[in-house]
């Protein structure tokens, strides 16, 4: 075992140690996982749901708490920080109808009577990232428990706070011991441990492409279940038609919240040629208006600071390579700070462009018509999110459908909504979480025939 400093990134200031698990430790909590799983799968679907009832009332009597913990930890704002703690709350209770009603099926056949069950997988192994801890944690973790899983679960190196206290939570809450284990740690270690432990049944992994496709070949192996949430690069798609004033003070909401660090940023903005200089000038007016506080020292701040100071270098250099059309500012502190960035662009082979740049700094493209302007959505290795903005339900409709993407919003930036699946095409992942089909993800389908006597 070792210990990882945790650092403030407004302030650049170590304000707490967390123990790193080894490999002994990580096969010691797959094992704990692995002793719990026949008794968890057992309990009986009415008290399982009651504990995941349980497990949420104690997590929304936290809220604040875990709140301030991401506040300070990952540098979100306050209001970020309270929904993304009551989203764990809300995906535990909407995971705890699964229990009773995780139905097989009869399914008419000659000879017989043929039953389908959704059996538990056994122990399955989350590795979560450092940009939304807490939301990430339960889109694997409620189905998961719900559907009568045992969870082993790794949180980013960075973040590990928020999940460590959750972990603590359940136990208040009477889950039994063994059912939710998190175990903060290395990716290298504790990550990679989760795809190659033979208990380990399933892996859901939200990160980097790369690492996503190393878990995938890992997997390969033993034929691992596995759930990929990769990276972006969505689209924001402006028509001319569109209330463009709505549109424009609504864009820097959709990419420079969380500083940008959102798999859904939509990080490439096209504006029908005939809007574009509209658009930008109010789109200019709306970024230097963005409050880019310390969200520690202010409730109000609508952008704090990226994580850690390899990505803000890492950003920075991605800035220092584009044609940057205005930025928003930055506090005087210590800590990794960018300010809200707008370059602009033709070239679609600028890595402006093309690269997911996982910091608050967006690419602005014209677009001559609706064909030009799906082409050039879908012209991207990523396929996750992406906004499109026009009065015209006909249009809307058409590019929905033409937008190679997991998930599209209508005059709306909403990507993510517990009730609705959330998942991408192409390299932006494997699988689907939330949403009313999830639990069946972590479940193994059951055939059995019953012969007529
Ligand atoms: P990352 O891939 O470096 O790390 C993610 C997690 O994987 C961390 O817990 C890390 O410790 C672990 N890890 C690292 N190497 C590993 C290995 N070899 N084996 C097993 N686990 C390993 O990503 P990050 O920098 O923490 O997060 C940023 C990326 O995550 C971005 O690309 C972003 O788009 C993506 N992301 C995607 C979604 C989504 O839902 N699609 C959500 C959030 C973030």
């Amino acid at each position: 075992m070792s210990t990882h400093a945790v650092i403030d990134p407004a302030t650049a200031t170590t304000f707490a140690e967390v123990e790193m698990a080894d490999l002994a430790a990580t096969d010691a909590a797959i094992e704990r996982a692995h002793a719990a799983s026949a008794s968890w799968r057992a309990v009986a679907p009415g008290e399982r749901a009651r504990l995941l009832r349980a497990f949420a009332s104690v997590v929304d009597a936290h809220v604040e708490e875990l709140a301030a913990l991401e506040v300070r930890n990952a540098g979100h704002t306050l209001g970020n920080a309270r929904w993304e703690a009551g989203n764990v709350r809300d995906c535990l209770n909407y995971y705890s109808a699964t229990p009773e009603r995780l139905f097989g099926r009869q399914i008419p056949v000659p000879g017989g009577i043929d039953v389908t069950f959704h059996e538990p997988l056994g122990v399955v192994g989350i590795i979560v990232p450092w940009n939304f801890p807490m939301p990430i944690m339960a889109w694997g973790m409620a189905p998961a428990l719900a559907a009568g899983n045992t969870v082993v679960l790794k949180p980013a190196e960075l973040t590990p706070l928020t999940a460590v206290r959750i972990g603590e939570l359940a136990l208040e809450a009477g889950l039994p011991e063994g059912v939710l284990t998190v175990v903060p740690g290395e990716g290298p270690v504790v990550g990679e441990r989760f795809v190659t432990h033979p208990l380990v049944r399933k892996v859901c992994f939200t990160g980097s492409t790369a690492v996503g496709k190393r878990i995938m070949a890992g997997c390969a192996d033993q034929v691992k279940r596995v759930t990929l949430e990769l990276g972006g690069k969505s689209a924001n798609i402006v028509f001319a038609d569109a209330d463009v004033a709505a549109a424009a003070a609504s864009a820097p909401y959709a990419v420079f919240d969380n500083a940008g660090q959102d798999c859904c940023a939509r990080s490439r903005i096209l504006v029908e040629r005939s809007a574009y200089d509209e658009f930008l000038g109010r789109l200019e007016t709306a970024v230097a208006g963005m409050r880019v506080t310390n969200p520690a020292d202010d409730d109000a701040s609508e952008m704090g600071p990226l994580i850690s100071a390899l990505q803000r270098d890492r950003v920075q250099a991605h800035v220092d390579a584009a044609q940057v059309a205005f930025t928003g500012s930055v506090p005087d502190l210590p800590g990794f700070w960018v300010p809200p960035t707008v370059a602009l662009t033709e070239d679609t082979t600028a890595p402006i462009w093309r690269e997911e740049v996982f910091g608050p700094v967006v690419a602005v493209m014209p677009f001559d018509d609706e064909a030009h302007a799906v082409a050039l959505a879908n012209d991207s290795d990523y396929g996750l999110s992406g906004s499109i903005f026009t009065r015209d339900l006909g249009r809307a409709l058409r590019v929905a459908r033409g937008v190679e993407s997991g998930n599209l919003s209508v005059n709306s930036h909403s990507a993510v909504r517990y009730w609705t699946p959330f998942g991408g095409f192409k390299q932006s992942g494997l699988g689907r979480e939330l949403g009313p089909d999830a639990p069946e993800a972590f479940t193994e389908t059951k055939n059995v025939f019953i012969a007529d006597a």
